[in-house]
């Protein structure tokens, strides 16, 4: 089949990669003119590993493979650890992703500068039209443009996700303590900071907050330093290798997920199905879950089968941690008196159940871990 695939994020590259195995004609139409390679680093872990070693994606070398996860009070005591031997949890940044994900695909695949604009669906074929006047065609078309996805509001009318009151200011930096392969997530009343080494010395940080905020609150590096100056080691490290750096906060969207995320010869994969929360970093492992699933439903069905098959057999998951994603730390209300100092420190978790906890979450958000090899 010709597939027009809208969007070379990670969602897009993983799926042109899977569908060109399984013999198909692919396409990319990606807006930028060349890869997005920006961001900070992403955690994979559960399905995602599993689906990109699937794809045959070459990570060595990349990112940091992280054997553990502390949970700390904001006073640095330490309430609980997950291993995440199990769960192949690789720290990487999103750059490093992207270019190995594009790495091998025929010239030409991508069509950068290629912006959608609008798509006609005849029962038998497709066609979308870009911003630059081209027209192209295929049997299906796939919209991967992200959690502002066009293709999503050609097909249902826009619908801006919104704002879940928290946002993260984020990035990677040079290392500013030695995290050996354990990351940390400090908890607190005031939001959580987190810390993780991502390879090649640099470690991707995390601070979340309630958003947006209740006053103004002048220069970022002064407010968080006011928010979270007095908190345990590393986070008085972590604003001190802040200084000097350009701090910018990503709000946090959720999209309501639709029950049907397609129709006739077009869906949606990744962001602009189910953006969610980065809490958990669920997003990433959830779009290539999507391709997984979406490769198989093409090879058994006829493609409008094999479309709603794929959007069935992926919803429920897609859901579920989309809800986990959101309410996994509270940032306002009575539910934030559980991350009191005194509350974390009376109920410490056992690492053993805490890590029985998180791998059976990612069992329940996956569909490639449901099946063997
Ligand atoms: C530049 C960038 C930086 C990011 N940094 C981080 C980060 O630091 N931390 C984090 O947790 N997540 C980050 N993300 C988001 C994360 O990569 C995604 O949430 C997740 O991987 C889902 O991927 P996706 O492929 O569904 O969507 P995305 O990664 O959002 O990819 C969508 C792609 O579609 C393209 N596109 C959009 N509109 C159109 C259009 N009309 N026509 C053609 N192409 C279009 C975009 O240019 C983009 O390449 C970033 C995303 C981008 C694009």
């Amino acid at each position: 089949m010709r597939v027009l695939i809208v969007g070379a994020g990670i969602g897009g590259l993983a799926a042109a990669r899977a569908l060109l195995a399984d013999g198909h004609e692919v396409t990319v139409l990606e807006s930028a003119p060349e890869l997005r390679a920006a961001g900070g680093a992403i955690t994979l872990w559960g399905g995602g590993p599993t689906v990109l070693a699937d794809l045959g994606v070459d990570l060595d070398g990349v990112g940091q493979r992280l054997t553990a996860i502390e949970a700390r009070t904001a006073a640095g005591h330490v309430v609980s650890e997950v291993s995440t031997d199990e769960l192949g949890a690789l720290v990487i940044p999103r750059g490093s992703l992207v270019v190995r994900l594009a790495r091998g695909l025929p010239d030409g695949t991508i069509r950068f500068g290629s912006r959608f604009g609008r798509f006609k669906d005849d029962g038998s074929e497709v066609r979308v039209w870009t911003q630059d006047g081209a027209v192209h065609t295929g049997d299906l078309l796939i919209g991967a443009d992200g959690v502002r996805s066009r293709v999503r509001a050609a097909l249902w009318g826009d619908n801006e996700p919104p704002c879940t009151g928290v946002a993260s200011y984020q990035g990677l930096i040079p290392a500013p303590v030695d995290l050996g392969t354990r990351g940390i997530m400090m908890v607190g009343r005031a939001g959580d900071v987190g810390l993780s080494p991502a390879g090649d010395g640099l470690a991707q940080w995390l601070i979340d907050l309630p958003w947006p905020p209740p006053k103004p609150h002048g220069k970022p590096l002064e407010m968080l330093r006011r928010r979270y100056g007095d908190w345990a080691s590393p986070v008085p490290e972590l604003l001190d290798a802040l200084s000097g750096v350009a701090l910018k906060a990503w709000p946090h969207h959720r999209l309501k997920i639709r029950r049907s995320w397609g129709k006739g010869r077009c869906t949606l994969l990744g962001d602009a199905a189910h953006g969610m929360p980065p809490i958990l970093a669920l997003g990433a492992n959830q779009v290539l879950e999507d391709v997984w699933v979406l490769s198989r439903s093409l090879t058994a069905a006829a493609p409008e089968t094999a479309l709603r098959t794929y959007e069935r057999d992926r919803r429920r998951r897609a859901a579920r941690a989309s809800l986990f994603a959101t309410q996994a730390v509270a940032f306002t209300g009575p539910r934030t008196l559980f991350q009191s100092e005194r509350s974390m420190r009376m109920a410490p978790a056992s690492s053993r159940l805490s890590t029985r906890a998180v791998t059976a979450l990612h069992r329940s958000v996956s569909n490639r871990l449901q099946v063997q090899g």
